[in-house]
């Protein structure tokens, strides 16, 4: 079998991909249809950790609008993460695959803390390891610390799960003329304010040359599929890797 291009990846999952239909928080059947996915990209020898989002819960920003202290909000935020990362690791554990949270804020009596070299070892040996209240700091996003474990985990490619199949010039749910990015630089994505990431995070993507790939989550088996070269997606990338193929993709 050919080895994968993108051995090792990051799946970052916004808190909303948890909630279904719904309008806020859990919804277990959803959770674990994403635990499928991830099982059986797992499955087709990909290593894999997570970073999820809270916002199905959560936002230090929104609360900072109803009078909440933005600090304060945030690490009610991150905390969100954390029951998210809890109920990510419930339905995979249930469907036989071996997992690891790891909190960036200590959190003994339900996750392990943080430990780069720990994590890198989970992985090594089949785990998935699950990256808990973001980057431990306020005033950052879940996508960044996605960006930023990415990095730290010598990830191939930061895999973004949407709602929709790619980078478009503009919201395809509200302009019907928007037009579809197979492949797009760093650059275009920061100058254009393209809506895939927080620039931060797109930022530090760019720094460490890990492409990104956005791809819709909501249907089923395109995680393993975009994977294996198969699915549709659009991959953020360097001038030099433009093109889609040099990427595998
Ligand atoms: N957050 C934070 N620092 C981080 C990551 C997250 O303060 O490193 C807080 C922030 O308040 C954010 C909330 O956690 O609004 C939930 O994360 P995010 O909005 O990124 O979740 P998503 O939109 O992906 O569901």
């Amino acid at each position: 079998m050919p080895r994968p291009r993108f051995n090792r990846i990051l799946l970052k999952l916004s808190g909303e991909a948890l909630m279904g239909e719904g309008q806020f928080g859990i919804e277990p059947e959803t959770v674990g249809r994403l635990a499928e996915e991830i099982k059986q990209a797992k499955e087709a020898g990909h290593e894999l950790c997570l970073v999820i989002g809270g916002g199905n819960i959560f936002r230090g920003l929104a609360g900072a609008a109803k009078g909440f202290d933005r600090a304060t909000g945030d690490y009610m935020g991150m905390l969100a993460t954390v029951m998210n990362a809890l109920a990510m690791q419930n339905a995979l554990e249930k469907i036989g695959v071996d997992t690891r949270v790891q909190s960036a804020i200590p959190m003994a009596t339900v996750s392990e803390p943080y430990i780069r070299r720990r994590a890198v070892r989970h992985m090594e040996k089949g785990r998935v390891v699950i990256f808990a209240a973001g980057t431990g700091n306020p005033y950052f996003t879940t996508d960044t610390a996605a960006a930023l474990r990415a990095a730290e985990m010598n990830c191939d490619a930061l895999f973004k799960g949407t709602s929709v199949d790619g980078i478009y010039s503009a919201d395809p749910k509200k302009v019907a003329s928007a037009q579809r990015y197979d492949s797009v630089t760093y650059n275009k994505v920061l100058s254009e304010d393209l809506k895939v990431m927080d620039a931060s995070a797109v930022a530090l993507c760019r720094d460490n040359n890990i492409p990104i790939v956005v791809f819709n989550i909501r249907e089923q088996g395109n995680l393993a599929s975009v994977l294996d070269g198969a699915g549709v997606a659009t991959i953020v990338q360097s001038d030099k890797n433009e093109g889609g193929q040099d990427a595998g993709l």
